[in-house]
């Protein structure tokens, strides 16, 4: 349908397009199917273990399709579930279908199981999530895995794989110290050698970083951080291509991953502000790093779109756009930094990001790391920059170096 098309629920718009929406418009758009919304704008919800059927004949189809889409039973979902799932599918060019997980980290661990083997190696990036190591450390170890960690600035990328590497796990850029990877070379170097390739994209969404047309095979997002948007709701997804997609249904399915249809619901009225919220954290983080790099106080500030960040080049060529996380050394000690944090008054202390509400948190990447050590001096602190006015966010923070005293 061309342009003349009013409603993404009329037959044959949104997903049949002749041309390609802008990734704003899809926003919008995908997973407004009016087979899963019905009349309505927003899919409403579907609460449901039990579907009925009219007889037997209709039940034993019903359980012989195995496709999503069609009611089943509840753990397989409802329109509520498969419409956020098909947009974030949209979101992604190339791929075949996302499954959704109460988490990220869910979605992280069920992503790998549906790959992994007793006996494989996966590589993982040394700046991945720590939840992620430790999945890898404990269950995966057992389950008879073996994890390898590299230099997520490392660019021979040949030599990284050996003949058991079934599957490499990448973050780019990596949520404490924000190192930018370069996905298509890794990606190129990961096919001659058969190995799978997951992304945990949670930093940029698939909005500023789609990662299925750079090669990557498995894109996993913490949900719970942009697309939610509003820091309440956990949950994970992953979107594949046909390859891997009946392999990554069925192990969710075996694991009996659900989310609620109240969360995919909140999670698709997220999703729908999700490029105004973008444009925003990134013009205020942007600004308010910069004004940190000019502060005595500050040693570094590593931000994929400041030059001085490592791999910025790469996030230039890759990325359309960047987030609102990013962190920056403290010059002070652990103490210091904690003063400064505390004294704080826009800034919640906690867990988490990519809610409206900005965050700061003392982190240490030097217990998370094993095949680089992380030996800068000073204090790693991290930033979530909300949807607050950035001149109120740097008046906050210029208090709060004034009032921890430190150096200046
Ligand atoms: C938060 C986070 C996760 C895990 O997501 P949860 O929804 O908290 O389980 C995974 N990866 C990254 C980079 C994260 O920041």
């Amino acid at each position: 349908m061309g342009p003349r098309c009013r409603h993404p629920q009329s037959a044959g718009c949104g997903l049949s397009s002749d041309k390609p929406q802008k990734p704003s418009t899809k926003i919008v758009t995908a997973g407004r199917r009016a087979s899963l919304t019905g009349p309505v704008v927003n899919v409403p919800i579907w609460r449901a273990s039990t579907h009925l059927y009219p007889d037997v004949a209709a039940l034993e189809a019903g359980k012989a399709s195995n496709e999503d889409g069609r009611f089943f039973y509840g753990r397989r979902g409802s329109p509520t579930q498969w419409s956020l799932a098909e947009a974030l599918t949209e979101m992604e060019p190339g791929a075949h279908g996302t499954m959704l997980y109460p988490s990220g980290v869910a979605a992280v661990a069920c992503a790998l199981l549906s790959v992994l083997a007793p006996g494989d190696v996966l590589l993982m990036t040394d700046n991945a999530y720590d939840p992620s190591r430790s999945f890898a450390e404990g269950f995966l170890k057992r389950f008879g895995v073996e994890t390898r960690y590299f230099d997520p600035r490392a660019t021979d990328y040949d030599s990284v794989f050996c003949d058991r590497t079934k599957a490499i796990l990448l973050e780019s850029p990596g949520s404490l110290t924000f190192e930018v990877q370069d996905i298509p070379a890794i990606c190129a170097a990961a096919k001659k050698h058969n190995v799978v390739t997951l992304l945990d994209n949670t930093w940029a969404t698939s909005y500023f970083h789609t990662a299925l047309d750079k090669g990557i095979d498995m894109a996993i997002l913490s949900c719970t951080k942009y697309i939610v948007g509003h820091s309440d709701v956990m949950m994970g997804s992953v979107t594949t291509h046909a390859k891997y997609w009946t392999k990554l249904r069925q192990t969710a399915q075996q694991l009996g991953q659900t989310v609620s249809p109240d969360d995919a619901y909140l999670a698709s009225r997220g999703l729908r502000t999700l490029s105004l919220r973008m444009k925003a954290h990134e013009a205020s983080a942007l600004q308010i790093a910069k004004w940190l790099q000019t502060q005595a106080d500050v040693a570094a500030v590593f931000h994929p779109a400041l030059p001085e960040c490592p791999g910025h080049d790469i996030w230039k060529r890759d990325f359309t756009g960047a987030s609102g996380l990013f962190s920056f050394i403290h010059k002070g000690d652990a103490a210091t930094a904690a003063a400064f944090i505390d004294a704080l008054g826009l800034f919640g202390i906690g867990y988490s990001w990519g809610g409206f509400e900005s965050l700061a948190l003392p982190v240490h990447p030097e217990k998370h790391r094993s095949a680089v050590p992380w030996d800068k001096e000073g204090t790693l602190i991290r930033l979530q920059i909300g949807l607050e006015d950035t001149d109120d966010l740097i008046a906050d923070l210029e208090a709060a170096f004034r009032e921890s005293g430190t150096l200046t």
